[in-house]
């Protein structure tokens, strides 16, 4: 079987990393794994079971739960042992709380040990997160690191929460990614920086056609010097 790719998009919420890796997957037919909607997941049933001030409780579930993506129609569909929670991973409650139950180690290793698994022998990928190039997938072969300021991420989600018909204040958003920002980039287990060797896109000021652009041309040069055949 011939070898394929690995993509990893690291970055913060609003970044763009969710629509360019969905662009990049689909031009090269590979699989797309949203890892911030595993995390979500997770938060969802902590806040469920109210189990959120039981940090054992939290990383048993992550370990016992059996969590599938499924990607359709461009959008992720999150199941959890077996029931789509899809529409209860992006509240605010879960907003305000999913950096608490990330930063939790125990957490982290089950849901890496699961994201490593989904990488299928002979199949590409495009995975974006926060430490796949980092810790996930350390050898990928092509690793992104996106940034925006964040006045320009908080107004891009209030735009998507518009177009939901969900009207959210821009302020009440920004305190929200600021918040999550400062908790990802500062936690003990893996957290947000950007890896030495990825190269690092500012999306602030650019398209997301140039932002995709970019990052295909990375791709292609990786392909090139692997000697490995993609689509587009
Ligand atoms: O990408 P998204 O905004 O949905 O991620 C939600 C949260 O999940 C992040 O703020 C972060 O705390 C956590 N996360 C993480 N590691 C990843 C992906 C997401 O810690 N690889």
């Amino acid at each position: 079987m011939s070898k394929k790719l690995i993509v990893a998009i690291d970055g913060p919420s609003g970044s763009g990393k969710s629509t360019s890796a969905k662009i990049i997957a689909q031009k090269l037919g590979y699989l797309y794994i949203d890892t911030g909607a595993m995390y979500r997941a997770i938060t969802f049933l902590a806040i469920k079971d109210d189990i959120m001030d039981h940090p054992k409780a939290i990383v048993k579930a992550a370990e016992e739960s059996d969590i599938k993506l499924k990607y359709l129609n461009g959008a992720t569909q999150v199941f959890v042992n077996g029931d789509d929670i899809t529409e209860y991973l992006r509240t605010h409650e879960l907003n305000e709380k999913v950096s608490m139950v990330s930063q939790i180690a125990g957490v982290r290793k089950a849901l890496v040990k699961k994201q490593q698994m989904m990488k299928l022998e002979g199949e590409g990928i495009v995975m974006e997160g926060r430490d796949i190039g980092t810790v996930v997938f350390p050898d990928a072969d092509v690793k992104i690191f996106l940034t925006a300021g964040l006045d320009e991420r908080a107004s891009r989600r209030a735009k998507e929460y518009e177009k939901k018909g969900k009207g959210v204040p821009v302020h009440k958003i920004k305190s929200n990614l600021s918040m999550r920002d400062a908790i990802d980039s500062t936690r003990d287990a893996n957290p947000l920086i950007k890896a030495d060797d990825a190269i690092e896109v500012d999306s602030s000021k650019i398209s997301i056609e140039q932002q995709v652009e970019i990052i295909f041309q990375q791709v292609k040069k990786a392909a090139k010097s692997k000697g490995i055949k993609i689509l587009s």
